[in-house]
């Protein structure tokens, strides 16, 4: 039995954290790593000696790794195979390097050598995971991961489940599909504590609050990162996609990354807010409304369409609200166009009624229509409402192609904008105004084994706001 030589002690491990070092083998087990490395080259068989447990193995091999790669382990003896990602690499003078792996879902059968279940199974936690593509989400016992040196381990108090998490557990965009890698975490509404900080990282103690969204990193030196665009820096990585996301009991999250929540705010009020609540707060500044200076009255005397009323759209009614704008919000749920009421909207308009084009347009018609319903329709919708010089914003995201006569395009001079999540600055002042109270999520707190439900029911249409898984002992 050895010990492997983990990322340095961190300081803040959880109370019994020294118990959870599981038991180490020192094993020669004919193992091929498949995949290719950084530079292009296959792996091939890894020869020396492989230090295992259930929960990983650290291994010598020629091959370039990534931090954070995934790679596909098989042995040779058994043909079993199971999904790694690298969670430390070294390199070596003379060629050989070395890198520490570890399973995605626990296998303490993988090297055909008995674990006493004792020794491994400290080492584990809950979360939701998707093993394959386009397969139903499963309530599993995954391997609790371990910070990478930038990184800060995250107990999760909440993540709110968005839409796109929808997407793209359906497989509904071709360019995420062919990032994925299973066994997946999806969630991107995160917010918990600070319980280890990776060995790198500076200025946490454990025990802080934070948050994180869909941006598990960026690089900081891109273009657009250099023009305070990061939301679209050209080599960001996706919290869910890229790195599990925060349907789990822990998450891994970049400390550049994380983003200080107030105490004030409850779990299930914040957590909603790293997507939902940054994606309109970004749109709505993106076409003019919220000025840096004050947002408060900034789009007085403007009318303003909200069309879809989830998670984001009701949100979005309240920030209008907030900048003085009349909103108009549209939904094709009874229930959520009383609700968008209730939050401040001036008219609702039911989009599957015949002349909600001509009730849109009212008196005057709308400056800007934001598109927050993942629906071709509704932007058919939008477009055709809006009045000419207005602004159409790209949120929603339906599978199909978005269409529009050139020359209504032309004659009407509308502008159309994308807007794409937000940026970490942008996240301070959405909770500001949250804690301030002028910012509320209409939230279901939902027990991540219901999973599979929410996620029906949210393409049913049947969730007001937006449903938030809580981890840890039930609430009472
Ligand atoms: P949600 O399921 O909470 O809400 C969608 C709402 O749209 C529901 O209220 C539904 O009743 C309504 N709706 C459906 N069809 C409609 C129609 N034809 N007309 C009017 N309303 C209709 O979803 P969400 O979490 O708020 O996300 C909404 C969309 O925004 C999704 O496509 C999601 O992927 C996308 N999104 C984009 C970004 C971005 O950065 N651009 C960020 C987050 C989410
Ligand atoms: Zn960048
Ligand atoms: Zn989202």
């Amino acid at each position: 039995v050895t010990e492997t030589p983990h990322s340095p002690g961190p300081a803040h491990e959880p109370a019994g954290a020294e118990k959870r070092r599981s038991q180490r083998i020192a094993l020669r087990v004919p193992v091929v790593v498949i995949g290719t490395d950084v530079n292009g080259k296959a792996f091939g068989e890894l020869t020396g000696t492989v230090i295992v447990n259930a929960h990983g193995a650290l291994v010598e091999l020629k091959a370039v790794l990534a931090d954070n790669q995934r790679v596909l382990l098989r042995n040779r003896l058994t043909g079993q195979r199971e999904s790694c990602r690298v969670v430390w690499f070294r390199r070596d003078e003379s060629g050989m390097n070395r890198a520490g792996l570890e399973f995605l879902i626990p296998a303490p059968h993988f090297w055909g050598v008995e674990f006493p279940p004792e020794t491994w199974k400290l080492e584990q936690m809950s979360a939701v995971v998707q093993r394959e593509a386009g397969g139903p989400l499963e309530f599993a016992k995954v391997t609790r991961p371990r910070p990478l040196p930038e990184e800060l381990l995250v107990r999760v108090e909440a993540c709110g489940v968005c839409h796109s998490d929808l997407h793209v557990a359906r497989g509904d965009w071709p360019e995420v599909a062919g990032a994925m890698s299973y066994p997946a975490i999806l969630g991107h509404e995160v917010v918990g504590r600070v319980v280890e900080a990776g060995a790198a990282v500076k200025g946490y103690r454990g025990g802080e609050r934070v948050g994180v969204g869909w941006l598990y990193s960026t690089c900081g030196r891109c273009e657009l990162c250099r023009e305070g665009a990061e939301n679209i820096c050209l080599k960001r990585q996706v919290t869910g996609i890229a790195a599990p996301g925060g349907f789990a009991e822990f998450i891994r999250v970049r400390a550049a990354t994380a983003v200080p929540v107030p105490d004030s705010l409850p779990a299930e009020q914040a957590a909603p807010l790293f997507c939902a609540g940054l994606t309109v707060f970004h749109a709505l500044r993106n076409a003019g409304l919220l000025s840096q200076a004050k947002i408060e009255g900034s789009a007085a005397g403007q009318r303003v369409a909200v069309i879809g009323l989830g998670g984001l759209g009701l949100l979005a009614v309240q920030l209008a609200r907030l900048a003085g704008a009349e909103v108009c919000a549209v939904d094709v749920s009874d229930l959520k166009l009383a609700l968008a009421r209730s939050l401040g909207a001036a008219q609702t308009v039911d989009a599957r009624s015949p002349d909600a084009l001509q009730q849109i347009r009212g008196s005057s018609r709308p400056h800007l229509a934001v598109v927050t319903a993942p629906a071709k329709s509704a932007y058919d919708l939008a477009f055709r409402a809006l009045r000419r010089r207005g602004t159409l914003a790209v949120v929603g995201l339906p599978k199909e192609d978005l269409t529009f006569f050139a020359d209504d395009l032309a004659v009407s001079e509308c502008r159309i904008i994308g807007s794409a999540v937000g940026t970490r600055a942008e996240m301070r002042e959405v909770l500001e105004l949250a804690a301030a109270g002028k910012l509320r999520c209409e939230t279901q707190v939902c027990r991540p084994e219901e999973i599979n439900n929410v996620i029906a029911r949210m393409e049913r249409g049947e969730i007001a706001g937006r449903a938030v898984l809580r981890f840890g002992p039930a609430t009472p």
